[in-house]
């Protein structure tokens, strides 16, 4: 089918799981989506599993086998989904609005054989296009694509946050808005910072920063293909109807703060390897059969020891693939030859962003001393251009978060 030519707006508007927690929000999201519908737009919604939905197939996966095929847990962890747009559907209907679902093979959303984090490769929109022009809705389970094996695949959690944005950037549609549970991108976490500021508005660059370092609000990948399309994306409320955040260049930014924001990751696992050989080819020989197992590794540190010919090598997965990066490194045992491992989860990054970075020295001082004033160790520290990240103890995470939004001069008034 040829799709028609656009003349009326195009949006994409995607809920995420507090906003289709029951029945009762289900059926707000129908009104917020009719008001888009009478305002004589053509809309595609994307909608996230109920909250709590997905984390139980996760655990459920896991309680099977810690070592479980990531093709039958993407089989499994799509399932949310598909509950939520066929009931959203129903809810539009219900209103007199004329909806569908669709699941990612129908659409199809293809996507590469990563299961479990797989990327989006292509999106056809020529029905969903043919079917604006007759005035539906289409209601798009998020989270889910198809792969090339034919296969079900997830994008990774978070991702419905990606689903919508690759979706708007498919239909080259005029915005993507971001309906969640807070009314916008905050200085940080706002459920842990009373006193985080909201942000009218906030670079892309800043926002993958962010967004990399574990700000859950926007998944990181849906903030690249924003970037890499030109996608105008929004965060608001479900909730509310108020303005949101917008995420734009940077130079639209009129006054740019020097730190725009902390964040905070508690999915990180540390693994230390006692004693490895310092010589040439070791680091490849643990980190390669990583990559090779899809595990990404994320802060790296090498220490070397008195005598110079062995090092302590540090480094942090996601809590996801610990107990697979213990196997993998333990098959290894034979070529790297280390004394010892020693794995700790307990443990959350904490990271400063800020573009102002790049031109200010001083800004990783104020960290440090930050944390020292309040006793928090430092276990691991990695920097990029506009990002100083740090490793503590988990126990600490709302102390420091809350000791560098004050040090950085971020409070409310
Ligand atoms: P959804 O289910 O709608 O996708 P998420 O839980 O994935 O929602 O993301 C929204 C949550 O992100 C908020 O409830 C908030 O706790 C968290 N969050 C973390 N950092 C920030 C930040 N800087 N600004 C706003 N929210 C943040
Ligand atoms: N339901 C999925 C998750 O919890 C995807 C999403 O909500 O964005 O990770
Ligand atoms: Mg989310």
């Amino acid at each position: 089918m040829k799709a028609p030519a656009k003349t009326k707006t195009r949006v994409v508007m995607k809920f995420g799981g507090t906003s289709v927690a029951n029945i009762e929000r289900i059926r707000a999201v129908a009104q917020r989506v009719k008001r888009e519908v009478d305002a004589g737009n053509e809309v595609a919604v994307v909608v996230s599993a109920m909250s709590g939905t997905t984390n139980q197939l996760v655990a459920w996966c896991g309680e099977l086998s810690p070592l479980y095929d990531a093709r039958e847990y993407d089989v499994v962890v799509a399932s949310g989904e598909q509950v939520t747009c066929g009931l959203l559907a129903i809810a539009l209907q219900t209103i007199g609005v004329n909806a569908r679902s669709w699941l990612g093979w129908q659409i199809p959303v293809e996507s590469d054989d990563a299961h479990g984090k797989a990327r989006i490769t292509r999106i056809r929109t020529e029905d969903m296009i043919a079917r604006f022009a007759q005035g539906q809705v289409a209601v798009v389970a998020g989270f889910q694509g198809v792969g090339q094996d034919n296969r079900v695949t997830t994008l990774g959690r978070g991702g419905s946050d990606t689903s919508a944005v690759a979706l708007a950037a498919a239909l080259k549609a005029d915005r993507c808005d971001i309906f969640t549970d807070v009314d916008g991108v905050y200085t940080t976490d706002p459920r842990i910072v009373a006193k985080a500021r909201k942000l009218d508005k906030i670079s892309y660059e800043e926002m993958l920063e962010m967004a990399s370092v574990g700000a859950k609000v926007l998944q990181i990948r849906s903030v690249e293909m924003a970037m890499k399309h030109g996608v105008r994306l929004q965060v608001l409320s479900s909730f509310e109807d108020k303005p949101g955040t917008l995420v734009v260049d940077e130079d639209e930014i009129m006054e740019q703060e020097l730190v725009s924001g902390i964040a905070y990751s508690r999915d990180e696992a540390k693994i230390t390897l006692l004693k490895v050989a310092d010589r040439p080819g070791v680091a490849a020989s643990i980190f390669g059969p990583l990559a090779d197992a899809n595990i990404n590794v994320d802060m790296i540190v090498q220490n070397v020891s008195e005598s110079g010919d062995t090092t302590d090598m540090t480094f942090t997965v996601s809590k996801a693939d610990f107990e697979r990066a213990k196997q993998v490194i333990e098959g290894q045992r034979n070529q790297v030859q280390f004394a010892g491992m020693i794995a700790d989860s307990n443990v959350v990054k904490v990271s400063v962003i800020g573009v102002g970075m790049r031109s200010h020295a001083g800004i990783a001082q104020r960290m440090f001393k930050a944390l020292a004033e309040k006793g928090i160790n430092i276990q691991v520290i990695s920097t990029s251009e506009i990002k100083i990240s740090v490793l503590v103890a988990e126990e600490y995470t709302e102390l420091a978060v809350r000791a560098l939004h004050t040090a950085y001069g971020l409070d409310a008034a």
